[in-house]
Formats: structure tokens, C-alpha cells, sequence
């Protein structure tokens, strides 16, 4: 007993000296820089871009003579991912950029794979801009088992990769020459299959969007470049500075308008869909809007593409950041606003006006399980109508139909079509339960929009009242593999620009549109460039910055003209 025990801390000092010997590389694969560089390349190519490889497959098809294509294709993309790797790679900064670029590449293939999603600068500057809420929703078991197994074990694998550096030049030769066998690679496969390349470029740029993470830091790079401060810092830029209430509005009106999130055309009810999702809307004799379209696929650049007057076609988030919106030309005509918010933020629409957050407790009475209800935005509202003086417009925005998380969206009793998606996790559930799951939350937006307007009625011999109703962008529910949103705008399908449009006008307000023309109007084709002039429209506004034509709704009073 005695010798075992004086054995005992031998033993264990023995094994901690050959544990020190294999830690210091005396029997573990010694591995060079470009060593790992490309075995990090290959495991890239080959593990996170399974979704770009079925996009090549899916455009040029599966036929014997295309198969030397596709190793060219395998081999390209190692090149290239080579290529970047080695001008960044150096020294201390190998094993980190590695590290870092694996557990991107998981992140990102995951979602290629989930959702179909395409990381174009748009899509990174909407994930910046995800709260933890929404990053709650999208944490499922599977995405935490995949960026395990693609991104974290191989980077552990890397962090304790038994790495030398020879003497600098015998590095910096070693280096070159990979990056010229990489560099040959390029040129002879692109050279031998010059035709498919070309055709790879000009007719499936989809497919070559889906290169990971190649595309992802193309795009972020590009993103930053333009995010940088400019040499002059921008000045703020006014519109509508002339801005004058009409001599003939002798009312005060009140308008709510509220800002959906996420819901397409094709599921509103009230535009034909077989499933009438919109019970509540059709009883309330609204004026429908079939065909209206969508600034962007993402709330980011919708919701304040909507509010300023650039327009889809000149848009740009940072310009619009520093120039007056819809809200602040209102503002400076003494219109009291209020913007109420239970999603993410106002997109800095509301950064100049009276701002209120209804996504948690705090203001909203309405929540459960962390999930706070559009309608707990109603909350005290009253209350804020009766101690304004004067035109009042109120924006609700809306936590609408926001996925992939659809089944938290709305209370129980809104679950009339069954069977349901209950997680996040869409690619586990029919596309039958995703729809179903979609459409009962429309079925609650519907609700929410039908006591917006029962508040409107009873404020209706007060105030010119209507509503605006409106969503920022639409949905793809796994059409072609793809779903959710922020889809480049060129490339993005029907289901994510085509949105459903309302309104719904009280009594006294009547008077001021020719309702005569709505039947007419409503079916023409408009976008949220509209969004501008109408709601400028609706208080009856003289400006230079009103452009008549783009208001939806005609004005009665001829006195009321289009300044230009
Ligand atoms: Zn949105």
C-alpha cells in the first residue's frame, strides 16, 4: 500500500512530461502555414457549399459530359479560397483568420441551407441589425449541431494544429508558389471550360451568390466601404420646408397608419387568396389595394424607403438617414405624431418625432412567454388622441407575420388552420404546416387592424379619420428552396416584393378624396414610392415637396394643386 501510494505522483509525473513532449510537437503532424491554409480551403469548399454546388447542378444539369466541369468548379473555388486566405494568412495571423472563417462558413452555409438565404450586403446589414429577440427565434437545435460539427470542431482542430514557421524566406517562396499553383488552377480550368464559366456569370449569378463564404465578405467589404465616413460629413438635407395646411381643411384629422412586417399579397384574403385570411377587414368595407408593390425585401430598407421621398430607384439607406422623411415634413406643419413600435425599431424614420418601444413589459400589456401583441400598441392610445390638439398621425408597427418563428406571432385562439410549424426550424416541417402556421398569423393582423379601425370610429365625429395599412415587404414560404426574406431586390421572387395594402376611411374624410375615382385607383398598379405624397395628402398639405401625381388618393379640392 505504502509503495503503491509513493508510486502513484510518479506515474502521474511521467504522463504529464510525455503530454508536454506532444504538445510540443515531438509526435504530432507538424503542419505548415499553407499546409493548413489549404486544408481549411478544402474542408470549406467541399462541406459549406453543398447549396452552391446544387445550384450549379440545378442550372446546367446532372448529364456524364458536365462532371469535369464540376471538379474544375470544386477545384476553382479551393483556388480562390486559397487565393484570399494566403493575403491574409501571416504568421500570427494564421490560426486565427482560420478560425474565424470556419465558423463564418458554418453560420453562413447553415443558413444557405435553412432558409435558402443569399448574404448580400443587404442581408449582412439586416442581420446587424437583428435584436436578441429575433436571434432567439432563429437558435435551433439543428443550427447549434451544425455550426458544431462545420465550424467549431474543425476550428479546434486548427486552434490545436501543431504549426511552424520556417525561417521567413523558405516561408514567404513556400507561400508564393501555392498562391501560383492556385493562380495556374484559376486560369487553365477557367480557360478549359471558358463557356460554362461565362455562362455560370451571366445567367445563374444566383448560383454564384451562393458561394461561401466568398460572396459573404465580398459583400460585406463592399458594405464597409460605403459605411465609412465620407471626407465631408454629411449635412442634414430638408424637404418640404415650404410646407402650409391647405386654407380649406377646416377639420382636424386623424390618421393611424400601420406598417406590417412580412406578409406577401398572395395569402391577404381580401385579394383573392382561397383561404380568407382577412374575416375581419371584409366586414369592415375596406378599400383594397391588389397591386402594390414593395421598396425593398427587408424591413431595413422598406420601412424607411417608404417614409422618404428618394424613391425605390435612388434610395439609399445612408442618404435617407440624413434627409427629412414624410414624418418630419408633417412635423414641421404642426402635425402631432407618435410612432409606436412592437418590432424592431423605427429604421430612424421616427429619429426626429415622439418614439415608443411596445416590445417588452414595460409599455406593452399585452405579452406572454417574451412574445409582445401588435394590439397592446392600443393600449392608451385614447388617452394621447384626447390630449392632442390639432391633426394627429399615429404609426403602429407592427411584429406582423416576422418569421421564421411564425406560430409565436399569434394567441392560440388564431390557430384555425392546423396542422402547425411549432418551431423555427422550418426545414423539419411540411410546407402545408408552414403555410398554416403563416396564415393564422395573418388571421391575427387582420384582428389587430379591425380594432385599429373600431378605435378610428369612435374618434369619427371628432377627427377625419382613416387608416392606412400597409406591409414593408413580403415572404418566400420555401418556393424554389428559398425562404424568408431579403432577397437581392433584382433577383428576389413575387412572394417578397408583392405586398397587400389598405385602407379604410372614416365619415368626414369622405369629403376630402373623390371616393367617386377609388374603385378606379384602388386597381392600379402603386408601390411604397407612394407611400410619400399620400400621406402628405391626407393632411391636406401644400408643399413643392408634394408631387400630386404619386399621391393613391385623388384631393377634392381643386384649390389644393401640386406646387411644381
Ligand atoms: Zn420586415
Amino acid at each position: 500500500m505504502k509503495f503503491d501510494g509513493m508510486n502513484g505522483p510518479n506515474f502521474r509525473e511521467s504522463s504529464a512530461v510525455q503530454n508536454m513532449n506532444s504538445n510540443g510537437g515531438h509526435s504530432r503532424r507538424p503542419w505548415t502555414s499553407g499546409g493548413l491554409i489549404l486544408a481549411v480551403a478544402l474542408f470549406i469548399a467541399a462541406a459549406a457549399n453543398v447549396q452552391f454546388f446544387s445550384a450549379a447542378v440545378a442550372a446546367f444539369g446532372t448529364g456524364s459530359t458536365l462532371w469535369p466541369f464540376y471538379l474544375s468548379l470544386f477545384l476553382n473555388l479551393t483556388a480562390v479560397l486559397v487565393l484570399l486566405l494566403s493575403a491574409v494568412c501571416h504568421r500570427v495571423l494564421v490560426k486565427p483568420v482560420l478560425i474565424v472563417i470556419l465558423m463564418l462558413s458554418a453560420v453562413l452555409s447553415y443558413f444557405a441551407h435553412a432558409y435558402g438565404t443569399v448574404f448580400d450586403a443587404q442581408m449582412i446589414a439586416n442581420a446587424l441589425a437583428t435584436d436578441n429577440a429575433e436571434a432567439g427565434d432563429l437558435l435551433t437545435l439543428k443550427m447549434v449541431v451544425w455550426i458544431v460539427l462545420l465550424g467549431l470542431l474543425p476550428a479546434i482542430a486548427v486552434a490545436r494544429a501543431n504549426l511552424t514557421f520556417p525561417h521567413w524566406k523558405t516561408e514567404t517562396v513556400a507561400r508564393l508558389k501555392q498562391a501560383g499553383v492556385a493562380l495556374a488552377v484559376i486560369l487553365v480550368s477557367g480557360a478549359a471550360f471558358s463557356g460554362h464559366y461565362a455562362a455560370l456569370m451571366r445567367f445563374h449569378r444566383e448560383a454564384t451568390s451562393k458561394v461561401i463564404p466568398a460572396y459573404a465578405i465580398l459583400s460585406g467589404v463592399r458594405m464597409a466601404s460605403r459605411a465609412l465616413p465620407s471626407s465631408t460629413p454629411k449635412q442634414h438635407v430638408a424637404v418640404g420646408t415650404d410646407v402650409m395646411r391647405s386654407s380649406t381643411d377646416q377639420h382636424n384629422e386623424l390618421i393611424i397608419m400601420v406598417v406590417g412586417e412580412t406578409v406577401r399579397a398572395d395569402h391577404w384574403g381580401l385579394n383573392g387568396y382561397a383561404r380568407d385570411t382577412t374575416p375581419n377587414l371584409r366586414r369592415e368595407n375596406v378599400v383594397n389595394f391588389p397591386d402594390f408593390w414593395s421598396c425593398g425585401t427587408s424591413t431595413a430598407i422598406s420601412v424607411p424607403c417608404m417614409f422618404s421621398n428618394l424613391g425605390h430607384d435612388t434610395f439609399d439607406k445612408s442618404a435617407a438617414a440624413v434627409t427629412d422623411n414624410a414624418l418630419d415634413v408633417l412635423s414641421r406643419a404642426g402635425v402631432n405624431i407618435l410612432w409606436r413600435d412592437n418590432n424592431s425599431s423605427s429604421q430612424g424614420v421616427a429619429a426626429r418625432v415622439p418614439y415608443e418601444d411596445y416590445r417588452d413589459a414595460t409599455h406593452n400589456k399585452v405579452c406572454d412567454d417574451g412574445e409582445c401583441r401588435d394590439i397592446g400598441m392600443l393600449d392608451g392610445l385614447q388617452d394621447y388622441i384626447d390630449r392632442q390638439k390639432g391633426d394627429i398621425l399615429i404609426v403602429l408597427h407592427q411584429m406582423g407575420n416576422h418569421g421564421p418563428a411564425y406560430y409565436k406571432r399569434y394567441p392560440k385562439e388564431f390557430e384555425r388552420f392546423t396542422p402547425v410549424c411549432a418551431t423555427s426550424d422550418l426545414g423539419s416541417c411540411t410546407s402545408e404546416q408552414i403555410v398554416n402556421t403563416y396564415d393564422n398569423a395573418i388571421l391575427y393582423t387582420d384582428f389587430f387592424l379591425s380594432k385599429v379601425i373600431q378605435l378610428l370610429k369612435s374618434n369619427d365625429q371628432k377627427f377625419e379619420t382613416a387608416m392606412f395599412y400597409l406591409s414593408d415587404h413580403g415572404e418566400s414560404l420555401g418556393e424554389y428552396g428559398v425562404y424568408l426574406h431579403g432577397a437581392p431586390y433584382a433577383l428576389a421572387p413575387e412572394a417578397q416584393r408583392h405586398v397587400p395594402a389598405v385602407m379604410w376611411f372614416g365619415d368626414g374624410i369622405k369629403q376630402d378624396i373623390k371616393v367617386t375615382s377609388l374603385e378606379e385607383r384602388r386597381r392600379r398598379k402603386w408601390s411604397q414610392d407612394n407611400v410619400f405624397a399620400t400621406l402628405l395628402g391626407f393632411f391636406e398639405l401644400n408643399t413643392s415637396a408634394y408631387v400630386g401625381g404619386a399621391d393613391i388618393l385623388e384631393r377634392a379640392h381643386d384649390e389644393v394643386t401640386d406646387l411644381r
